[in-house]
């Protein structure tokens, strides 16, 4: 664990998150500024930077569960769609540097970019959650 990373904190739980997939490598929880609702990021539990980085355990484990993830979220919200993407180093808008795939919802109508994302509405991150933690069950 790096203790001065966001993520890593929030992987240790030191840190609230709203949590919603979990293995032995890796961690999905909801990003705080979504560009639609139920955005979420997948981080390997262990500390890596970027994609440069990781290593290639952790590598697939994140693909694996940006994968499980994108399915949660088409069950539970009725995407149409669904982007990954990953920013690495600064130069390409990483802003936190534990490596990060972000799952996207997307539907039909968004615009090409919806960046920056913005923050829920009361109430509503939690039960976005749940909605996607009920359709892992
Ligand atoms: P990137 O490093 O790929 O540019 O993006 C970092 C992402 O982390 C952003 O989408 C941002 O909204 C999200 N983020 C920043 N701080 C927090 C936080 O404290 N909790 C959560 N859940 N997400 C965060
Ligand atoms: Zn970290």
């Amino acid at each position: 664990m790096n203790t001065d990373c966001l993520f890593c904190k929030i992987a240790a739980r030191e840190l609230p998150g709203q949590i919603i997939y979990e293995d032995a490598e890796t961690l999905a929880f909801l990003d705080i500024n979504p560009v639609n609702p139920g955005h979420a990021l997948v981080i390997p539990k262990k500390h890596s930077a970027d994609v440069f980085e990781i290593d290639d355990k952790d590598w697939i484990a994140v693909m694996r569960a940006s994968r499980i993830v994108a399915h949660a979220l088409e069950k539970a919200l009725k995407t149409d769609g669904i982007n990954l993407g990953m920013n690495n180093r600064a130069g390409a808008g990483q802003v936190v540097f534990h490596a990060h795939v972000h799952v996207m919802p997307r539907f039909a109508g968004d615009p090409h970019s919806l960046w920056p994302g913005k923050p829920y509405a009361e109430g509503e991150f939690a039960k976005t959650a749940d909605k996607i933690r009920s359709a892992l069950t």
